[in-house]
């Protein structure tokens, strides 16, 4: 079975490369898309149960998938991607700085 951490850094890698390079405005059908996307994903993800978790956490209302622009999918990613930071006893990343970390840089 695949490295859980080794797996798990790559995944988080493409997912917010996916969510920088997302559009500022995307089309009605690519947000269905997305949406269908991150739940095939989340059924996908090949270590058992970090998807199951991933699932559940995806589930609860206030978690939904927010895929309207790149600042909100790029947000929600940050938070979906703290939230495993949390269970794992991991310090949680300031998602104020999703974009300079993903996207455009750091500055320092
Ligand atoms: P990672 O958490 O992989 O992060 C990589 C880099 O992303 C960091 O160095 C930092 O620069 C940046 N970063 C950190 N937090 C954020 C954030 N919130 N937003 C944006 N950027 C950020 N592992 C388990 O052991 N158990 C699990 O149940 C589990 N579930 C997972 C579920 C999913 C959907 C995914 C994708 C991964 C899961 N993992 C799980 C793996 C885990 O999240 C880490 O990827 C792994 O522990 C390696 O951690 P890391 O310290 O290298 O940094």
């Amino acid at each position: 079975p695949p490295d859980v951490t080794l797996l798990g850094r790559s995944s988080w890698t493409l997912l917010h490369s996916i969510t920088a390079t997302y559009p500022v405005s995307p089309t009605p059908s690519l947000q269905r898309e997305t949406a269908t996307f991150l739940s095939t994903f989340a059924k996908l993800y090949p270590c058992w149960h970090c998807a199951s978790d991933f699932q559940a956490w995806m589930k609860e209302d206030r978690n939904a998938p927010r895929v309207s622009s790149r600042e909100e999918f790029g947000q929600w990613m940050c938070e979906a991607h703290n939230a495993v930071n949390i269970k794992l006893g991991k310090k949680e990343f300031d998602c104020k700085r999703w974009e300079e970390r993903w996207r455009t840089g750091w500055k320092d």
